[in-house]
């Protein structure tokens, strides 16, 4: 099978995280039937009531083995020059949403699996393809709670494949996203009967910042392994358009933030809900997104290291599907492709990544699997 061809045909789907992923996991699942795998489908409906589909494909006897793991949402694709789903070749490159992030990738891992024989495989080869990545890593963990396949296998060693330039990484931040809700009272702001919720978040908001500056310079939340060598954090405010003469009776905000593999985040997150008592705001924490940190001696990271003939694993800042699956499994994050050009309007990917990866994976398999 042609990865590059598997890619063109991937990326015709728009299948940006807001909308469905049902007809290109279908397109994905046909394909990877082609290649051998049975495919077991895991459907399950978002937040916003879109259905979506993850698919796990299995090939080959036995227990354990290998999972090569993507993804199949894309972020939304405005601004291009041209219909970012068709894909374009210029030179060595194709450009086309989701080449690099990371339908091409998906792409290989079939292409890898039809490589294969049945019989050769003493253990199984799993290509998993899940939804919503790119907002909360949602597909994952239906996958992670739901899969038969993965569940009954054992399934152990597995790759992500996200655009590394075929590097090997071992570990990299998780999310911790925490909702804050402040309620007041409307009034006429000149009656001085109202109460103001912006009140309530403001102060709050300013002593969470103050966090920020400590996890950036206390030495116990630094590792300079990464980049940056501190955890971060985002705030979001939303809303806010209303008559300047009424009181705010609602304010609302998105605190994110990213701690490193090592760090333990209960005590701050205890700071946080006790500044949230002090200042009478609301919270919702949602921890389940844990940094990825396969230790640099499992198997998985020996055998990727010397399959890429490099040395030492590397850290990145962003996050996977690792932060759901890695809680079971021991994972590296390796794909074809340069994060540089995910999200980005005119999205590229070197041909010659596509078949290296392919070599990559085909390489690994033989390793885990034959
Ligand atoms: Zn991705």
């Amino acid at each position: 099978m042609d990865p590059v061809q598997l890619t063109r045909e991937f990326v015709s789907f728009n299948s940006a995280s807001y909308l469905s992923n049902v007809d290109c996991s279908n397109a994905m699942a046909k394909k990877m039937r082609e290649a051998g795998l049975s495919v077991e489908r895991i459907p399950y409906t978002d937040p916003n009531g879109v259905p979506k589909l993850n698919l796990v494909g299995k090939k080959g006897r036995g227990t354990e083995g290998l999972a090569l793991m993507g993804h199949n949402d894309v972020v939304p694709a405005e601004g291009w020059a041209w219909d970012p789903f068709q894909v374009v070749q210029k030179g060595s490159k194709i450009y086309g949403r989701g080449v690099a992030d990371m339908k091409g990738s998906v792409a290989c891992m079939i292409a890898t699996a039809s490589r294969f024989s049945e019989s050769e495989l003493a253990h199984p080869i799993y290509v998993v393809v899940t939804a919503d990545e790119e907002i909360n890593c949602g597909g994952a963990a239906v996958v992670a709670k739901k899969s038969e396949v993965l569940k009954t296998s054992n399934a152990r060693y597995g790759i992500i494949g996200e655009p590394t330039l075929l590097e090997v990484v071992h570990a990299h931040k998780g999310s911790v996203k925490i909702s804050v809700t402040a309620k007041g009272k409307a009034a006429h702001s000149s009656t001085g009967e109202g109460v103001n919720a912006n009140h309530q978040m403001i102060p709050f908001l300013n002593d969470v910042l103050a966090i920020d500056r400590e996890l950036q310079t206390d030495a116990k939340y630094l590792n300079n392994a990464f980049t940056p060598p501190h955890a971060t954090l985002n705030t979001v405010i939303h809303g806010g358009e209303q008559a300047s003469n009424i009181t705010t009776p609602e304010a609302g905000a998105t605190v994110n933030m990213r701690p490193m593999p090592g760090q333990n985040f209960d005590p701050l997150l205890d700071k946080i809900r006790s500044l949230a008592q002090t200042h009478d705001v609301h919270l919702e924490i949602y921890d389940d997104l844990f940094p990825l940190a396969t230790p640099v001696d499992s198997r998985i990271v020996r055998e990727a290291l010397s399959v890429t003939q490099t040395q030492t694993p590397k850290t990145v800042a962003y996050g996977t599907d690792g932060m759901i699956f890695g809680k079971t499994m021991e994972l590296v994050v390796l794909g074809p492709g340069n994060i540089q050009q995910a999200h980005t309007i005119d999205e590229w990917i070197e041909i010659d990544q596509l078949h290296r990866a392919v070599d990559t994976f085909s390489e690994m398999v033989r390793r885990f699997c034959t």
